[in-house]
């Protein structure tokens, strides 16, 4: 059995990792922790927030994810500031408007953007591998759907043709950036097996 602690406060997070393994697969969640997230990247702030809760939470694997929208008609914004892009942290409306204020004059073929999630992974408290999901779509003029969070209502997936707001829970894991960035760390401890 592999064991993992994953480094969230979040428990809709937590639940979404632990449906997704399998049964050879535990994942447990950590005692929630504020931690600062000053990295430039997606990589440095998921690396950040592992060696922060770590110190609370032993464990011999522990991971954490940092995610966001970059828009590439906003040169990549709001990227790692995607929680905060409106100002307080995790007010999805306020983003939201904020984002389609900002895109009001943008035609739909350079609404292009993607979701972006990095999970940095350790063992014994000492880094050990990041892992990269990302998923394509486009800024859609208005809200679509009620499902899932964040900007999840405006981000159109062509291959499904519907904004992420209107997909189950399994379509987005499936298809999602935070999925594949997991999937991508499955497969890595399958292949050191
Ligand atoms: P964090 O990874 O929890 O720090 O997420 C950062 C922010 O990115 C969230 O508050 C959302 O605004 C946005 N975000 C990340 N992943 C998703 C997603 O799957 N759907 C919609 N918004 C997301």
């Amino acid at each position: 059995m592999l064991e993992l602690a994953c480094a969230t406060s979040n428990n809709h997070k937590l639940k979404e990792f632990q449906q997704a393994s399998g049964p050879d697969v535990a994942v447990r969640g950590c005692p929630s922790k504020d931690c600062p997230e000053t990295g430039n990247t997606f990589e440095a702030n998921a690396l950040q927030k592992a060696l922060c809760y770590s110190s609370a939470c032993r464990a011999e694997w522990l991971f954490a994810d940092d995610s966001g929208l970059e828009v590439d008609a906003l040169g990549g914004a709001p990227g790692i500031l995607s929680a905060r892009f409106a100002g307080s942290d995790g007010d999805d409306a306020a983003n939201n408007r904020l984002l389609l204020r900002r895109l009001a004059d943008v035609p739909r073929e350079r609404r292009t953007a993607r979701f972006v999630c990095a999970i940095a992974l350790l063992r014994h408290g000492e880094p050990a591998a990041t892992f990269r999901g990302e998923v394509e779509g486009l800024v859609l003029r208005r809200h679509s759907g009620r499902g899932g969070f964040g900007y999840d209502p405006l981000f159109h997936y062509a291959p499904l043709g519907k904004s992420f707001g209107r997909l189950t829970a399994q379509a987005k894991w499936e298809h999602s950036h935070r999925g594949k960035a997991y999937k991508a760390m499955l497969k890595w401890f399958r292949e050191r097996q």
